[in-house]
């Protein structure tokens, strides 16, 4: 076996695994430990894969992505104040998860330095270190909400940067970039000619705030790449369908790539795509709201603990629960929360150092056992806790 493909993702899920293990045998079990919306993909998006089969698209797909998705997509990207796009500069690929695998192979060589802000989605070390670069992790302050900090990407960029890696919002900690921020990002990868790598999956999940894709930047339009995906956005994560919109000769390379892996995504998936983004769809707007329900509801519950502080998130579908004063390490936290309490949430140390003493948290059930779920996780931080608490 190759050593460039490791598992260092898989450790992350162990929670997760054991939730649905216990699921599994009878138990009941609160998950909130993975971000697959509960909500079913709108019936029109339904509907359109299933004529699409009807209607006979069964055969090989164009390999890049049919030009009606594509262009829809270009289309999506120009409402977004990205410029000069059109369908080649855009990809289709299985998800967002393909698009970023895809876009390390393509764009970093071994030796390349590629920063990451931490905590980060656990799958983008091993995509990176799989190409033989080597991770730059840069900490976001958990004392200061996870904020992003330009001036310590600044301090980590090497003549050997090639990238930076960007997600906005974020998981797992739902912070959103603002536009201050990003004109500091786009400012450093023009100054030291690096390339930005934004993955945009949550990008319309916004609670306070918009979201800004930094493509618009013109004077870093041909330095940035864009990986996204219908997996939350439209509550299709067992789709498999997310796109790359870039540069043309990245998005050439990523062809050469694909061919070779993927032969193009499936015709009945990709009209179904034209179908999601071509035109709005209600359910989606109550889903949004929803999830912005479940939001307030986790910080409202959990204002009044003693021993716990939830983030507040103004975008995505997470949420991180500060859980320092319980002096149980979050992988400590977690277990003892799914053992003795029947709710499993996920360690954010698994998402990096910066990660360590809090927990992440999925708004991905109803608003009643979300309140449930934060009075366990009370009771478990009060059954543990080594502060003393003043009265
Ligand atoms: N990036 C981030 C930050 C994610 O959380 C996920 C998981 N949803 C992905 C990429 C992969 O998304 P997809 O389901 O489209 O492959
Ligand atoms: N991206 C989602 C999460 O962070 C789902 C990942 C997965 O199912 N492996 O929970």
């Amino acid at each position: 076996l190759t050593s460039r493909i490791a598992g260092e993702g898989t450790a992350a899920w162990d929670i997760h695994i054991q939730a649905l293990q216990r699921r599994a045998q009878g138990e009941e079990v609160t998950i909130l430990s993975v971000g697959d919306p509960d909500f079913d993909t709108p019936t029109e998006i339904v509907g359109a894969a299933v004529n699409s089969l009807r209607n006979g698209h069964t055969h090989y797909p164009d390999m890049r992505g049919s030009l009606a998705l594509r262009e829809v997509i270009a289309e999506y990207h120009r409402n977004q104040g990205v410029k000069d796009i059109d369908p080649q500069n855009v990809i289709i690929l299985h998800g967002a998860q393909n698009g970023l695998y895809a876009v390390a192979q393509c764009l970093f060589n071994p030796g390349d330095e590629v920063i990451i802000p931490e905590p980060t989605y656990v799958t983008y070390e091993p995509a990176v270190r799989s190409t033989d670069a080597k991770i730059v992790r840069v900490p976001m302050n958990p004392d200061s909400d996870f904020r992003l900090d330009p001036k310590l990407i600044e301090a980590a960029i090497t003549p050997r940067t090639r990238a930076l890696m960007l997600n906005s919002p974020h998981n797992p900690t739902g912070q959103l970039i603002g536009p201050e921020t990003w004109k500091k990002i786009a400012a450093l990868c023009k100054k030291h000619d690096i390339w930005l790598v934004s993955d945009e999956v949550y990008a319309e999940l916004i609670f306070e705030g918009e979201h800004l894709c930094p493509a618009r930047f013109e004077e870093i339009a041909d330095r940035t790449v864009v990986i996204s995906s219908l997996s939350k956005s439209h509550a299709m994560t067992g789709w498999r369908l997310g796109w790359v919109m870039g540069p043309r000769a990245l998005i050439d390379h990523i062809f050469n790539l694909s061919l070779c892996m993927l032969y193009g995504c499936p015709s009945f998936l990709q009209d179904a795509a034209v179908e999601a983004l071509s035109k709005a769809h209600p359910e989606l707007d109550v889903m949004k709201e929803t999830y912005r329900n479940r939001r307030d509801t986790v910080c409202d519950t959990l204002s009044e603990s003693r021993w716990l502080r939830a983030v507040r998130p103004p975008s995505g579908m997470f949420l991180m629960i500060d859980v320092r004063k319980t002096g149980l390490s979050s992988k400590a936290f977690s277990q003892a929360l799914l053992d003795n309490y029947d709710v499993s949430v996920l360690p954010a140390e698994a998402f990096g150092p910066s990660g360590a003493g809090f927990v992440r948290l999925s708004l991905t059930v109803d608003t009643e056992q979300l309140r449930e779920a934060c009075r366990r996780m009370d009771a478990c931080a009060r059954e543990h806790s080594i502060t003393p608490v003043s009265a």
